[in-house]
């Protein structure tokens, strides 16, 4: 494992998901800076709370917070640091559109549920969903001023250069931080292990498969010689023949997909089941494979190769 992070230390918190922990990172030198918060529960709080203690601080002595992506087990605590006077950072782009999900929480159920139905989710499913979605909001303390990054941006954080990249797909405002080394801080926009959950969700931008497809290039592009990522890892090494991998794994998803719907048309649930055949999974990770089998039809149709139609719930049909 390559140690050389001077001055990043991942920091990892518990989360009540498969994943088990979402790893932070401290940012030190010159001040101090965190990168992404976890859930506001009592153990996540106090994980954070000893890693900071490890270096001396306390949470209000942050000089800012960064999120890379508004989805719960990173952006969770944002307004407890917020209230502690710490500024916290997003960029435009989640301010714009990821960060209502939460700060306009009532609206987006409502809007999801409409979406949740009209591509095929069961009643009962949807009911369940709803009750997870509730409890998750109320572990999620969202920030009320939240501050912009740019795409390209060049920051100082804790006396550190990095660079600001935009890097859609996994969420729509998803930044990475590039270090002048080449260390690359990920968040979910790469991981070891187990792919991103790429979804469709209501409100994404069009093609969000397309978007993280592209991503992954930019991130090669960027050629980093090492990333901390989200979960697992912590340090990801070989970045390029991760990122390969994955792009593959997407594309064997998108013919299978096509294979399936060479039988006839069927819904966004209906083609998850197959593609997504395990027994237990929880009704969150049910809405994960559904959001992410929808992603992918919804990529099959800006290729030309679906089409969507026009009934409720939407069946897709290849073209041709
Ligand atoms: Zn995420």
């Amino acid at each position: 494992m390559d140690l050389a992070l001077d001055g990043l230390h991942p920091l990892p918190v518990p989360i009540p998901y498969p994943m088990k922990y979402v790893n932070l990172v401290l940012i030190e030198g010159d001040g101090l800076v965190l990168v992404d918060t976890a859930l506001d529960l009592p153990d996540a709080r106090h994980a954070i709370e000893r890693g900071l203690a490890e270096r001396g601080a306390r949470p209000g002595d942050l000089d800012a917070v960064v999120l890379t992506h508004h989805h719960p087990d990173h952006y969770g605590l944002a307004g407890w640091f917020e209230s502690q006077g710490v500024p916290v950072y997003m960029l435009d782009v989640a301010i714009e559109r990821d960060h209502g999900w939460w700060s306009r929480f009532e609206p987006w159920l409502e809007q999801s549920t409409a979406h949740f139905r009209e591509h095929g989710m069961p009643e009962a499913f949807i009911a369940d969903l709803r009750e997870v979605m509730e409890a998750t909001h109320r572990r999620i303390r969202p920030p009320q001023n939240p501050r912009p990054l740019t795409d390209g941006e060049d920051v100082q954080l804790a006396g550190q250069r990095f660079t600001v990249h935009w890097t859609p797909g996994h969420a729509d405002g998803h930044l990475v931080l590039l270090r002048d080394d080449g260390t690359l801080i990920a968040g979910d926009a790469i991981l070891d292990r187990i792919t991103p959950n790429v979804g469709k969700w209501v409100g994404s931008r069009p093609d969000p498969l397309g978007d993280f497809l592209r991503s992954l290039e930019k991130i090669r592009g960027l050629e980093p010689r090492q990333a901390l990522v989200g979960h697992y890892g912590p340090v990801l090494e070989d970045v390029d023949a991760r990122a390969r991998e994955i792009e593959r794994h997407h594309k064997d998803r998108l013919r299978f997909l096509a294979d399936r719907l060479a039988r006839g048309p069927r819904t966004a649930w209906e083609l998850s089941l197959e593609l997504f055949p395990q027994e237990g999974l929880s009704t969150a990770q049910r809405r994960f494979a559904w959001a992410e089998t929808l992603a992918h039809l919804v990529h099959l149709q800006h290729l030309g190769r679906v089409r969507a139609l026009p009934e409720t719930p939407v069946r897709f049909e290849l073209v041709g």
